[in-house]
């Protein structure tokens, strides 16, 4: 049955946004759903429901899309990703956290219903536990894209404790889609990988072999956000980022697991800058709160997440699915 919202997602030509407005468009209706990104050439991917071109500061358009749409959800994706924040840390404060302000205010200006922004394990640092990082723990990020991502959930959960505005979130681990290439995160090497396997290239992976990250599979992702937004009100108690744990692998474990179905396929690891930045993160979470407060639980695990990526990338090439 269609539901009544009219959903706006900010930042969707990535990769999370292309799986997410998918799934939008299934549960609420095409017609439901308007996509916005500040590249307008993504717009190829949105045929199926609304597309707006949108910068978010450029916050007199946005509310223009809102009243033009009658838009009572957001969810507010634009960002610069971990590995890429590092190269100008100024510039990605003012895109994550300016940004969220900016989308925060319009938000509670315009009355929008519920906004979703996510946060990530990124918000850890090196003085934080690493196995069964807790929800409640020592908060010490060591990146900027960490910084803001701290600071963000603050921000939201001012905003709904002052003005009642009903922002949710979660701290994603990294996610790993088949749709698109990864916009410059940590642990886009859990996506690369499975291209170059596909297409018959060695890989050369960034992380030391041994490296174990929590890592989500994006229908897994999606799913999560979609259970979190349905929940009625009273059951979200944590208004920072909710801790998910989807599954945790090192790039030797991926690795093996492709060689299931490319027994040829060839990686040597050659770690850069972004080891560093992985060490600092959690190898497994703790989302015991998550599982209680709205029963999050994830379904795909490293074997079944990989036979379903291999096959949907057998299935197109590569330059047809990306821009
Ligand atoms: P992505 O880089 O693939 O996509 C981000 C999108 O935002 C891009 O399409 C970009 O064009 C758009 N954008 C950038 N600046 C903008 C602006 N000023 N106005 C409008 N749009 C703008 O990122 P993603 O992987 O899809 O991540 C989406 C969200 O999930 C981000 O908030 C990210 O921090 C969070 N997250 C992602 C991961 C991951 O592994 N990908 C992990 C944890 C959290």
């Amino acid at each position: 049955m269609l539901e009544r919202n009219r959903i706006l997602v900010i930042g969707a030509g990535g990769q999370l946004g292309r799986e997410l407005c998918r799934t939008l468009a299934a549960v609420f209706g095409e017609d439901a759903v308007v996509a916005s990104d500040i590249r307008e050439e993504v717009r190829t991917h949105f045929s199926y429901c609304h597309f707006e071109p949108l910068n978010i500061f450029a916050p007199d358009r946005m509310d223009r899309i809102i009243q033009g749409h009658n838009i009572t959800q957001i969810y507010h994706l634009a960002a610069i990703l971990s590995a890429d924040g590092e190269v100008d840390p100024h510039a990605t404060w003012q895109v994550n956290l300016d940004g969220l302000l900016l989308v925060l205010e319009t938000a509670r200006r315009m009355k929008i219903e519920k906004l979703f922004w996510p946060s990530s394990i990124a918000v850890f640092g090196g003085n934080t536990e690493k196995k069964g990082t807790r929800q409640h723990t020592v908060i010490q990020p060591n990146t900027v894209y960490g910084i803001a991502k701290s600071a963000g959930e603050l921000w939201c959960r001012y905003y709904h404790k002052k003005y009642g505005l009903d922002v949710r979130s979660l701290r994603y681990p990294g996610l790993i889609g088949h749709r698109s290439l990864p916009g410059g995160g940590t642990t886009d090497y859990a996506v690369d990988i499975f291209h170059h396997a596909v297409q018959g290239r060695p890989y050369t992976c960034y992380l030391e072999r041994d490296m174990r990250l929590p890592m989500m599979y994006m229908p897994d992702a999606v799913k999560a956000a979609l259970d979190l937004m349905r929940e009625p009100e009273e059951k979200i108690k944590v208004r920072t980022g909710y801790n998910i744990q989807g599954m945790s692998f090192t790039p030797l474990e991926v690795y093996e697991s492709i060689l299931r179905f490319y027994p040829k396929f060839k990686v040597r690891f050659r770690p850069d800058f972004r080891q560093k930045i992985a060490e600092n993160w959690p190898r497994k979470v703790d989302d015991s709160l998550a599982r209680n407060d709205w029963g999050w639980n994830p379904k795909y695990d490293l074997d079944f997440m990989t036979e379903d990526i291999l096959n949907h990338l057998e299935k197109g090439p590569l330059s047809k699915i990306i821009i």
